[in-house]
């Protein structure tokens, strides 16, 4: 526990916190959303990009409203720091520019880390456990999930030995993770920066391998992982979701699942408002949505391209079960 001057609250008790990681375009938000429907879990959002684009910026909540002002997290906010008034986001910037990188995992992966380090972890850390703490609080969720995505923001939080720690390490087949970072894709949250960013098919794979080597790593630094492929979620949901409640201690059987079914159209799923920090757009849908698996790039990547990121990207593709599709 922190020992805050001025009113602030100190972490208390710790919720278990589900981290899904993963590179962008890898079916997280999906994931995160249909994990919110189950009982006495929270979705939370990407939490790493709360301070900046939710605080600081007003951009949208999931449910629609900007999050400053959305009831849910203005109760997050004062049970957490006394209200955001409360929170330097330039500070907690800083810190995450000086300990949360992903260039920092190598450091972050050793057994000791050098006092600055530290020092500069844990006032980072205070900030997320306390926001942990606050989300589970307001909405009575003993379970709250994390979609941050990031492989760094993962290893800085396994420091914190007294944080139940889950990962769920969501990976999807590499080739349409970098079809999907060639387009263009709107985010309606914001004015000022109204689309995500698109990277070349080689940087794509480069990411793609870097983020899914350190998540590797960080399970073989003895962090609960669990693998999840983005094809398995979308062609057998209610199984993923099934596994993963076995994995992080959280009921998703019988019943539980009822907000999912099929029918004529195909896997459905019955979402309700969630009060997401960032993330893909698809955090603002609501009511009955089709699951299915985006192929798109099968038939609309180029053929170059496609044999680019297949060659570039082998060694993992084969890991986990993808080398059958190399083309
Ligand atoms: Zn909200």
């Amino acid at each position: 526990m922190l020992a805050e001057a001025g009113g602030v609250a100190a972490e208390g008790n710790l919720p278990r916190v589900v981290y899904l990681g993963g590179l962008g375009r890898s079916g997280t938000t999906l994931l995160e959303r249909l994990l919110g429907e189950l009982p006495g879990v929270c979705s939370a959002g990407e939490v790493v990009h709360l301070w900046q684009r939710g605080i600081a910026d007003a951009e949208r909540c999931g449910c629609g409203e900007p999050l400053p002002g959305c009831p849910f997290w203005r109760k997050v906010g004062e049970v957490a720091f006394g209200g955001w008034a409360n929170v330097d986001v330039r500070r907690i910037a800083e810190l995450r520019s000086a300990v949360d990188r992903s260039r920092h995992i190598p450091v972050l992966a050793a057994p000791v880390l050098y006092p600055s380090l530290r020092r500069g972890l844990d006032e980072y850390l205070g900030y997320y456990l306390r926001i942990y703490t606050a989300i589970a609080e307001a909405s009575g969720c003993p379970v709250v999930v994390d979609s941050s995505k990031h492989a760094s923001l993962a290893f800085c939080l396994r420091w914190r030995a007294e944080l139940d720690l889950r990962v769920i390490h969501v990976v999807r087949d590499s080739r349409a993770v970098a079809f999907s970072w060639t387009r263009q894709v709107n985010r309606p949250e914001s004015a000022s920066d109204p689309y995500m960013p698109t990277y070349s098919p080689a940087r794509a794979a480069w990411l793609w391998n870097a983020q899914n080597g350190a998540l590797q790593l960080l399970a073989r630094e003895g962090v609960p992982t669990l693998r999840v492929r983005y094809e398995d979620l979308v062609t057998a949901p209610s199984a993923t979701l099934a596994s993963i409640g076995r994995f992080a201690g959280i009921a998703a059987s019988g019943a539980d699942l009822d907000f999912m079914g099929t029918d004529a159209s195909g896997r459905w799923a019955n979402l309700s408002a969630a009060h997401t920090a960032s993330g893909n757009p698809m955090r603002f849908a609501t009511g009955k949505i089709i699951i299915r698996s985006d192929d798109r790039w099968r038939t609309a990547m180029p053929a170059a391209q496609r044999r680019s990121v297949t060659a570039l990207t082998l060694p993992l593709l084969a890991r986990y079960g993808y080398a059958g599709h190399a083309a």
